[in-house]
């Protein structure tokens, strides 16, 4: 029998272990897809702490989509106009080289941009970020995570002066009361949830609580769901905190000790009496008391949330108006409490401790800080000063950027922003006009290449060895298991090479990714995200939760329940935590007369991101043959659409068209419709066509989760 290969789950943050074995084993039939090519085997990795061999559909069948519709070899084209044709990695990489050469002399070094992804491997992350933020001296790389994960990032770094989730998954099986608010975990990360809701099933006085508009899959779970309006998250936060204060129900002995601003923080609770908010959230007032109730009376509560929070204009304020909550309460630092973000993608969490985002450097430094710069430059070997000291361009900045000629090269890798970024038809009109786009990715076609003009072929989950840490901290060696199609690389060595080119031969001198790993973990010591203990070797024997400082006990190396702020101090000057003292301001994009419905956005349990892989796989493109929208009946009486009927959607920025599904899951004035739909999928059907860009001040994070649009039966 083949030994499996042990990896991680490619897809969302909960990071489940898998196990693969190839499809041809002594004594078995060989393992087909649907469409009987033979697939890699995976299952669940028993051993992995963070799912304990549990998987859900898109881990199950993930490896189907591995030989479909590969990029394999280089390709190049002068316009887009032009077909592409095929060409050496010599003069692709030749081309980019001086391309970036000539640019830099004509423009500036800020008019370069990468964008990478939650998929990369952390080892592909590091090396990006010292080919821009080191070497190109630019700070323009920013990720997709940008979409998913940053308002969590800099709520954070304000409330508690770093980055870094500090709860942990056995926190899930020791709350009291678990406070899910803007996420359905249960589609979005199922196995998490499942833990919980196991949990939860079988200590009926554990509460759950769930807010969000819709009645998800994981609402209908609750004990308590508050279907508040869209944009009162805020209100609802605050309203609770209201009524903690009012009942006295504080950790008097935290907030002196361990906390600021918390005078500051009652004035504006003075602002939410539970009547007001009850009646802007539109829920009943004994649900705001009830939901209040559990705050109060439960000792260790382990708030929950993701795209639902983050996704928004005022992101980063919602984030710590739930942390505020916590620091009121003293629920934090303690097992089963705390906030806890649950990450979108797979290796969001190494992108931020590699600093893959445009104000970040690697080991949870910022680019405006003098010394992180400075202790950063020493480890890369680069002169004093190479690192600039202004946070480079966020995702939605490069479209503004290209918009105005600013930017004049882009390089986009493993991510689909044809589909993915707010405004879609803005975001394709600007992509239209990059003088220069380096398309980096395993796939082709997706909807992004359709910009490029020079298509790098990317190695892929199971193709290349590197690293990823889940929700919880957890770090899993991703072992490879099989060649690359054609001549397809690993993005770290593109990256390397192409530094290479540029003269940095100092700076990219390694062997293999165990060096680029040695080199990471290193920038790390001594960091709240301290990962210098471990190694290949020692993940090569088990997964591992950081902080794992080097000379750490090795027995430590196998403890899955550790959790930061243990000792109530925080990485903030002084070590105390921050109240957030803020208004809500509600929805950028108010529904009004023209545009009178709420559009929210979101995801389906079996499809991820931009179908990239999962359009690819049968069984999972049966289960969702069209994008849909969902309506609630009296509005679809009104309107006179009836379930399965085809409507079209307007908002100010585009339309698109969706199959109705009338159901009482949605509340009256607001409509959903998932995101994965590209025009490669569906014609004329994409959510971003609706969306608009406007973007949390702190986090720049776009409001993906809600616009004013219209509809019309077709
Ligand atoms: Fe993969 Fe997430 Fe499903 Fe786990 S829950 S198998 S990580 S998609």
């Amino acid at each position: 029998m083949t030994t499996p290969t042990k990896t991680l789950c490619p897809y969302c943050g909960v990071g489940c272990g898998l196990e693969v074995q190839p499809p041809a084993l002594p004594g078995k039939a060989t393992y087909r897809d649907d469409a009987g090519t033979p697939t890699w085997r995976v299952r669940g990795d028993r051993q992995h702490p963070s799912s304990r061999g549990r998987v859900c559909v898109k881990g199950a069948t993930v490896a189907e989509s591995l030989d479909k519709s590969r990029l394999k070899y280089p390709m190049m084209r002068d316009t887009l106009d032009e077909p592409f044709r095929q060409v050496s990695w010599d003069e692709a990489l030749d081309r980019i080289a001086n391309r970036i050469r000539s640019i830099r002399s004509a423009y500036g070094r800020h008019s370069i941009c990468m964008y990478g992804s939650g998929q990369f491997q952390t080892e592909d992350y590091y090396i990006a970020q010292k080919l821009m933020k080191g070497c190109l001296g630019t700070n323009n790389f920013d990720a997709n995570s940008r979409l998913c994960m940053s308002s969590a990032v800099a709520g954070y770094l304000q409330s508690f002066g770093s980055d870094g989730p500090p709860c942990c998954y056995d926190d899930l099986e020791q709350t009291d009361c678990a406070f899910l608010i803007g996420t359905n975990a249960a589609e979005c990360h199922p196995i998490v949830f499942n833990r919980l809701r196991e949990y939860h099933k079988k200590n009926r006085k554990v509460k759950l609580v769930v807010v969000d508009p819709r009645e998800t899959s994981t609402a209908k779970a609750a004990d308590l769901h508050l279907a508040i309006r869209p944009g009162t998250d805020i209100d609802l936060l605050h309203g609770i905190g209201h009524l903690l204060l009012r009942w006295q129900a504080l950790d008097s002995l935290f907030i002196e000790d361990c906390t600021r601003g918390f005078p500051e923080y009652t004035q504006i609770l003075e602002s939410y009496p539970p009547e007001l908010v009850a009646r802007r959230c539109d829920i009943r007032l004994d649900e705001l008391e009830l939901a209040a109730r559990y705050w109060a009376e439960n000792e260790r509560v382990l708030s929950m949330w993701s795209m639902g929070l983050n996704q928004s204009s005022e992101g980063t304020a919602k984030v710590r108006s739930l942390i505020n909550l916590h620091l009121m309460t003293g629920s934090i630092g303690k097992p089963g409490a705390g906030p806890f973000s649950l990450t979108g993608q797979p290796n969001a969490m190494g992108g931020r401790e590699a600093g893959g985002l445009a104000h970040l450097l690697p080991g949870y430094r910022t680019v405006k800080n003098p010394q992180h710069r400075a202790e950063v430059e020493r480890h890369w070997q680069l002169p004093p000063g190479q690192i600039d000291a202004i946070p480079g361009l966020t995702a939605w900045d490069m479209i503004l950027g290209l918009e105005a000629g600013q930017v004049q090269l882009l390089w986009v890798a493993a991510t689909n922003p044809a589909v993915s970024m707010p405004d879609i038809e803005r975001t394709k009109a600007a992509l239209r006009r990059s003088p220069f786009t380096v398309y980096q990715d395993a796939y082709y076609p997706t909807e992004t290449a359709d910009y490029a003009h020079v298509l790098l072929p990317a190695a892929q989950w199971g193709e290349k060895t590197g690293t990823m840490t889940n929700s919880e901290r957890v770090v899993t060696l991703c072992s490879k298991f099989r060649d690359a199609p054609g001549e397809a690389r690993p993005d770290w060595e593109i990256f390397a090479e192409v530094g290479r080119r540029l003269g940095f031969e100092t700076q990219f001198q390694f062997s293999d990714s165990a060096a680029v790993h040695r080199e990471f973990v290193a920038l790390t010591k001594s960091r709240t995200c301290d990962m210098s203990g471990i190694t290949y070797d020692l993940l090569q024997k088990q997964t591992v939760q950081w902080p794992h400082p080097e000379g750490a006990d090795e027995a430590e190396a196998g403890c899955y329940d550790k959790r930061l702020y243990e000792d109530l101090r925080f990485p903030t000057e002084d070590g105390r935590a921050r109240f957030c003292a803020v208004h809500s301001r509600g929805l950028a994009e108010a529904p009004d007369p023209d545009y009178p419905f709420v559009l929210t956005t979101g995801r389906v349990y079996e499809h991820w991101h931009t179908q990239t892989r999962t359009g690819r796989i049968p069984k999972i493109t049966k289960k969702h043959p069209h994008p849909f929208i969902e309506i609630h009946p009296r509005d679809a009486k009104k309107l006179e659409v009836l379930d399965g009927m085809w409507v079209m959607i307007r908002s100010r920025r585009g339309e698109g068209k969706f199959k109705a599904q009338v159901t009482k899951a949605i509340a009256p004035g607001t409509l959903f419709v998932p995101m994965h739909w590209g025009f490669l999928w569906a014609d004329n059907s994409q959510a971003n066509a609706l969306t608009h860009p406007e973007a949390c001040p702190d986090s720049r994070q776009p409001e993906l989760k809600a616009c004013a649009v219209q509809l019309s039966p077709l």
